[in-house]
C-alpha cells in the first residue's frame, strides 16, 4: 500500500516537472523567434522570412514555429506546422500563453505571444513536441510496474521476519508462563533487555507472580499451622481416654480424665470457630451486618465478662466509660468478639494479684478503646508479629497458657473491616496496652 502511494506521488512529481520543462522549452523557442524578428523586422518582410527560414533549419529537434501578422495571415511557418486541432487562445501582447494540441498526429506544447515591432503586430507560435517527454514518463511507469511486485515481496518477507523476531520474546514468555504451576511458583519470567513495553509487561507479570506466591505460601502455612494445632488437642483427648481405659480406675481418676477431655474439646471447638471465621473473612463471606452500635454497652458487657474471669485469678478488672453514648457503625457480634479477645488476653497474660482495665474515650470523629493490664508484657521484637495468624510470643511461656495465636489476627481483621486500627504497646514485666481506634458516628 505504501509503495503504491510512493509511486503515485513520484508519478505526479515527475509529470509536474515534465510540464514545467516543456513549457520552459517552448517559451525559450518563442523568445528566440522574437529576438530574430526584432533584429530583422526593420530590414523588411523578405529579410524576416529569410532569417526565420535559417532559424527553422537550425532547429533539428522537432521544434516548430509560426509567425503570423495581426490578421492571422502567416508570414512564416515551419515545415509540418499544420493548423492546431484545438481552439487557439488569443495572443496577448504582454503575456505568453500555452496550450497543448496535435499537429499532424503528434502532440505539441505551444507557446503563443504577440509582439509589436516597427508598429506592426506579429503573432508567434513556438511548438515543442511532447513525445520525448511522454516517452520518459512511460519508461518511468514501466519501471514502476516492474519494480512493484518484487518490492512488495521483499517488504512482506522483511515484515514477516521482523515481526517474528520482535514476537520471539512473547513466545518465550508464553512457554515459561505455561510451565509455572503450584509446584514452581517461585519461577519467574526472563526479563527482556530493551526497556520497552514487553519488558514492562514481563516485570508486571513477575510482580503478579510474586503476589500469588506470597498468598499461596500464606494459605499453605495457614493450613499447615491449623492442622498442627488441631492435631495436638485431638491427640491429648485420645491419649487421655486411652490411658483412662487401659485399666480399672477410681471414680476420681475417671472424673479427672473426663474433665481434661471436656476442657480440651471446649478449647478445640473455640479454635475451630476462629479458623472458620478467618476462612470466611478470607473468602469475603464473613456476613457482617453494619448498624449503629453504642460502644458503651458493649464495653460494659466486656468488663463484666473480664471481671468474672479475673475473679478466678484474684485480679481486678475495672472500666472507665464516658458519660454519653459513643456510636460507631459496626457489626455488634464482631465488636463483642474483638473486645472479648482483648479482655481474655489481658486476664490470661496477667499473673494473680494484677490489674486490668478497659476504657473508652472519644476524640474528634474517633472512638478510642484501650485494654490495659499489669501482666507479663510483650517483647519489642514480638510486638509487630503478635497480630499475625498463629503467632505466639515467647513459645515456652505461651505454651503454659492455652491459645492458638489466632485471637489478635481476628481482632485486627475486625478493626480493619470497621475502618479502624489496632496497636499494642508493652513493657516486659510491667504490662501491655492494646488500643483500638474506630470511626465514630455523630451522636443523635
Ligand atoms: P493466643 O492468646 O491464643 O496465643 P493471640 O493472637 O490472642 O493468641 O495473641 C498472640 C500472642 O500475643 C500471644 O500468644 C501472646 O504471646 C501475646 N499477647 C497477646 N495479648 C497479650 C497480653 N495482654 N499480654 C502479653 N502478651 C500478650
Amino acid at each position: 500500500m505504501s509503495f503504491l502511494a510512493f509511486f503515485w506521488i513520484c508519478d505526479i512529481g515527475f509529470q509536474k516537472s515534465i510540464n514545467t520543462t516543456v513549457d520552459a522549452a517552448s517559451r525559450a523557442n518563442l523568445e528566440t523567434v522574437e529576438r530574430v524578428l526584432a533584429n530583422t523586422a526593420p530590414k523588411g518582410r523578405e529579410a524576416v522570412i529569410a532569417e526565420l527560414r535559417d532559424l527553422d533549419k537550425l532547429w533539428a529537434n522537432g521544434a516548430l514555429f509560426e509567425v503570423a501578422d495581426a490578421n492571422g495571415e502567416w508570414i512564416f511557418r515551419s515545415n509540418g506546422f499544420l493548423h492546431p486541432r484545438t481552439p487557439v487562445p488569443n495572443a496577448s501582447e504582454n503575456a505568453v500563453s500555452f496550450f497543448t494540441t496535435n499537429l499532424d498526429f503528434n502532440q505539441y506544447r505551444i507557446a503563443l505571444a504577440a509582439t509589436r515591432l516597427n508598429g506592426e503586430i506579429f503573432k508567434i507560435y513556438a511548438a515543442v513536441p511532447t513525445e520525448p517527454f511522454d516517452q520518459a514518463l512511460d519508461r518511468f511507469r514501466l519501471i514502476e510496474q516492474e519494480a512493484l511486485p518484487p518490492l512488495v515481496l521483499i517488504a512482506t518477507l522483511l515484515g514477516y521476519w521482523l515481526s517474528g523476531k520482535s514476537l520471539a520474546p512473547v513466545g518465550e514468555i508464553i512457554r515459561t508462563a505455561e510451565m509455572i504451576g503450584v509446584d514452581n511458583l517461585s519461577h519467574r519470567l526472563e526479563v527482556p533487555k530493551p526497556h520497552d513495553e514487553l519488558r514492562r509487561l514481563t516485570e508486571t507479570l513477575n510482580a503478579m507472580l510474586g503476589r500469588i506466591e506470597n498468598s499461596f505460601q500464606r494459605i499453605t502455612q495457614f493450613t499447615a499451622d491449623a492442622s498442627h494445632d488441631l492435631r495436638t488437642p485431638v491427640a491429648v483427648m485420645r491419649a487421655t481416654a486411652e490411658i483412662a481405659l487401659r485399666k480399672q480406675r477410681t471414680q476420681t481418676e475417671y472424673e479427672e480424665a473426663l474433665s481434661r477431655i471436656l476442657q480440651t474439646s471446649v478449647e478445640t471447638s473455640a479454635m475451630l470457630e476462629n479458623l472458620l471465621l478467618i476462612a470466611r473473612a478470607d473468602a469475603g463471606a464473613a456476613g457482617l451486618e453494619m448498624h449503629p452500635v453504642d460502644l458503651k454497652t458493649h464495653i460494659r458487657r466486656a468488663q463484666e465478662h473480664g471481671a468474672i474471669l479475673a475473679a478466678t485469678k484474684s485480679l481486678s478488672f475495672t472500666s472507665q466509660l464516658p458519660e454519653s453514648e459513643v456510636l460507631v457503625k459496626g457489626d455488634a457480634i464482631a465488636i463483642d468478639r474483638l473486645l472479648m479477645i482483648l479482655v481474655d488476653n489481658a486476664v490470661k497474660y496477667t499473673p494473680p494479684g494484677g490489674r486490668c482495665e478497659i476504657a473508652l474515650t472519644t476524640s474528634e470523629a474517633e472512638a478510642h478503646i484501650s485494654v490495659k493490664d499489669s501482666g507479663v508484657g510483650i517483647d519489642t521484637e514480638d510486638l509487630e508479629s503478635i497480630f499475625e495468624r498463629f503467632y505466639r510470643a515467647d513459645e515456652t511461656r505461651s505454651r503454659e497458657i492455652s491459645g492458638a495465636g489466632l485471637g489478635l489476627a481476628i481482632a485486627r481483621w475486625i478493626a480493619n473491616v470497621h475502618g479502624g486500627s489496632i496497636t499494642a504497646e508493652s513493657v516486659i514485666g510491667t504490662g501491655s496496652v492494646f488500643r483500638v481506634k474506630l470511626p465514630a458516628l455523630a451522636a443523635v
